[in-house]
């Protein structure tokens, strides 16, 4: 391609860093990102690409045509923060508080935003058609199962999907791209366990729902340690437990709230049958009632084979084959997933880690910040990825 991205990216460095800076200042929580979905249709729209905005309630699609017809790269990028204050002192903190862009997607909005610009900028030079999808609500619940409903894999259908997550366990110049299963499935698990309240000088009148919430949640691990194949991976986590509400008094009822992770579909099909036994007989040895509800929710992300082969050699051209990694995976969700369960494709994993400038600490810490000199390396590699596919 007669087209120096190296230089053209170069040049547009300055005004990225700025974009993420300025989308660092304003973020919204999943399903409130009005000012966002906004911004990045208002953008999209003076580059000349045909706009939808207002799907899953916030989401944004972009469609811009080549000089001629041809194959349809889908390119996404997910655009919601987390309810997290910010604690970092950098002057393009958080401006609302109790909401931070604490996962980077503030970063993969700026990426996916100059791609589209790029691509525009090119707009004769390649054929088919590009479409960004901008996704609310990564972190739960979900936009791109809504986002597929409400039809953004239809008119024109992709054949390709590529999207990309800045990665803090990995130093920047480097890029992790695992073919097959990467993320794991999310479901989450509400549970209710009911006694019979009482005085606390006097358990033999009552039934401690207290008691048993403490052997269900203890049996629940046997789930993992005794019935599920130890080489396939499964987590069960219960996350909060409420009950009770004073010294004296044995609760009448608690309530829990959980997820569980695994790979395997197969497998992960077997869980509610299996968690439900577990509660059922911990509470009935306890003279306990139990009400029990198991929710699907992510799939696990499956990246293409094929297609992470041929992005590991663009990739490589970017930041060169020694600095292509080959991450673990993660019991993690992304709801990626959804559209890699529809149109091969690959979810790469952008390393953006600095630990000489203290930007490596965890996703969702509000102490969390990557290094900026991850960006312009993921505009890189998803424009050349796009030019190259729609050549
Ligand atoms: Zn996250
Ligand atoms: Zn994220």
């Amino acid at each position: 391609m007669g087209i120096d991205l190296k230089r053209e990216i170069k040049e547009l460095t300055p005004e990225l860093i700025e974009l993420r800076r300025y989308l660092h200042r304003h973020p919204e929580p999943g399903f409130h990102e009005v000012w966002t979905g906004q911004m990045v249709a208002e953008e999209l729209r003076g580059l000349g690409y045909e706009v939808k905005s207002g799907i899953a309630k916030t989401g944004v699609m972009g469609l811009l045509r080549g000089g001629k017809p041809g194959k349809t790269l889908l390119l996404r990028a997910d655009i919601d923060a987390l309810t997290i204050g910010e604690k970092n002192e950098i002057d393009y903190c958080s401006e609302q508080p109790g909401v931070m862009h604490a996962c980077g997607h503030d970063g993969h909005m700026a990426i996916a935003l100059t791609v589209a610009r790029i691509l525009s900028h090119h707009q004769s030079e390649w054929v088919g058609n590009v479409k960004f999808v901008f996704q609310p609500a990564e972190e739960g619940p979900g936009g791109a199962k809504p986002m597929i409903e409400e039809g953004v894999l239809k008119d024109p259908k992709p054949d390709r999907a590529l999207g990309l997550h800045l990665w803090n366990v990995l130093p920047v110049g480097t890029v992790g791209i695992r073919p097959g299963p990467t993320f794991a499935c999310l479901d989450a698990i509400d549970i209710t366990i009911r006694g019979k309240g009482g005085h606390g000088a006097a358990p033999h009148q009552t039934v401690d729902s207290i008691d048993a919430a403490a052997q269900v949640i203890n049996a629940l691990q046997t789930v993992v340690s005794r019935e599920v194949d130890p080489i396939k991976p499964v987590v069960v986590s219960i996350g909060t437990i409420e009950g009770g509400h004073a010294y004296n008094i044995i609760a009448n009822e608690v309530k829990m709230k959980g997820t569980v992770r695994a790979f395997d579909l197969d497998l992960r099909k077997t869980l509610p049958e299996r968690i439900e036994r577990i509660i059922k007989g911990a509470t009935a040895s306890l003279r306990a009632e139990y009400d029990f509800e198991y929710r699907f929710g992510y799939p696990p992300l499956v990246n293409n084979e094929g297609v992470c082969s041929w992005m590991k050699e663009i990739a490589a051209e970017v930041v060169g084959e020694e600095n292509i990694k080959i991450p673990d995976p993660t019991m993690g969700g992304e709801d990626m997933a959804y559209f890699l369960q529809e149109v091969p494709g690959c979810y790469l994993l952008l390393g953006s880690a600095n630990e000489k400038k203290g930007l490596n600490k965890p996703h969702h810490n509000p102490e969390f910040n990557f290094d900026e000199a991850a960006l312009p390396i993921g505009v890189e590699i998803l424009a050349r990825a796009a030019l190259r596919f729609l050549s």
